[in-house]
């Protein structure tokens, strides 16, 4: 069995479930700090400087690598995330199963089947740290899939606020993801006047209001799709949940939605979120309605295909036979929370985002022992 493989069972043996998506799981399924932990033993063991980042949450931190050559030399990072989404009712997950060539469990590729492939990757290197000439950091962080603590303190704290380019390790089938749409979430109410369904013209229908405005969103979504304006395509709205009411013979004084947009560069989320309530009031919905503040913001994030990490990693996809050319996500990651703190930032790992958070979450071993070979030429690769 080859090292990744073995690192891989190990980690999806290791429960690190986020903390805030786990609110009925035992204790020991949830947060990262098994992890954590495994990661920084293996670290220590390869006797490479080790990087703690707290994230001012207890047990919750940020473990790495470095590999430090000097301030004139460039800063590349890359980093991977150590917590998972849940298990569901399926403890099943935990045990990591080796089938038809491939690992199954939960993280096998969102997103320890990364991890395992950058540890997997140091180990080659730390055997001959001169052949290095940039100043490396490789990271596990927490909380990538809700939260964001751990990228909030990659890009405030040393060594890594500041990287000159960074490698996000999410499952992109080992493609160059430059750009990721942005998002904003947030919710709109409305309100109206409860009374006895049996009179309803006494009342005022707060769903019947909702109603007019998530028909609109529908035209909204429509017009929407119109907009590519840049590399990143389309963006789109959806309405996601819907709430109002409180009993079947109870005209509705209230109702809820939550609106998810996914953005290109053209806007920020804050003026998505404006941009929707202009366009209900141009659409002729005449009465009041209420917009809460954003409950997820990220702009939108994209790296040109000239920039020097990008060629970078192009030139290590053709050395392995892989394809070289750039591609766009419609989901965010910590990508955008780095490129909007001024860290150039792009995504590649093994896997598919399409079986991440499934039971059948999987990762071919040969995209595993791939993506070992392409974090071991990034991080040897000539100066930034
Ligand atoms: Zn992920």
């Amino acid at each position: 069995m080859s090292k990744v493989t073995t690192i891989l069972k190990d980690l999806v043996a290791l429960p690190s479930v986020n903390p805030r998506s786990a609110t009925d799981l035992p204790p020991d399924l949830v947060g990262e700090q098994r992890v954590t932990e495994y990661v920084e033993g293996f670290i220590r063991g390869l006797k490479l400087d080790v990087i703690i980042q707290e994230t001012g949450q207890p047990g919750r931190y940020n473990v790495g690598a470095a590999m430090l050559q000097g301030n004139d030399r460039g800063t590349l990072l890359l980093q991977s995330h150590m917590d998972t989404v849940g298990i569901g009712s399926d403890p099943g997950l935990l045990t990591p199963v080796e089938r038809d060539g491939a690992i199954y469990g939960r993280g096998a590729c969102d997103d320890k089947g990364s991890l395992a492939a950058m540890l997997a990757a140091l180990e080659a290197v730390a055997r001959t740290p001169d052949r290095i000439e940039n100043n490396v950091i490789v990271m596990a962080v927490v909380g990538e899939e809700t939260g964001f603590e751990g990228s909030l303190a990659l890009v405030t704290q040393p060594p890594t606020a500041g990287a000159d380019f960074a490698v996000v390790g999410e499952p992109t089938e080992c493609r160059i993801v430059t750009g990721c749409k942005g998002v904003g979430r947030w919710r709109i109410e409305t309100s109206g006047t409860a009374c006895h369904s049996a009179y309803p013209d006494k009342g005022v229908n707060a769903i019947y209001r909702m109603a007019r405005i998530v028909q609109e969103l529908e035209g909204y979504q429509c017009e929407l799709a119109g907009s590519i304006d840049d590399k990143l395509g389309p963006e789109t709205v959806s309405v996601g949940t819907i709430r109002g009411g409180t009993a079947v013979n109870v005209v509705p004084d209230s109702c809820e939605i939550e609106v998810d947009r996914r953005l290109t560069r053209r806007v920020s989320p804050e003026q998505a979120r404006d941009l929707v309530g202009q366009y209900l009031r141009g659409r002729g919905i005449d009465f009041e309605f209420a917009m809460s503040e954003l409950s997820d913001a990220q702009p939108a994030a994209l790296v040109e295909d000239c920039h020097p990490g990008v060629r970078l990693l192009a030139g290590v996809s053709r050395l392995l036979g892989l394809d070289d050319t750039t591609g766009v996500v419609s989901y965010a990651s910590d990508a955008n929370r780095m490129n909007a703190a001024g860290i150039p930032t792009v995504v590649w790992g093994p896997g598919s985002i399409e079986v991440a958070h499934s039971r059948q979450e999987f990762v071919s071993i040969a995209d595993l022992e791939t993506a070992v070979e392409f974090y071991r030429g990034v991080i040897l690769a000539t100066a930034l």
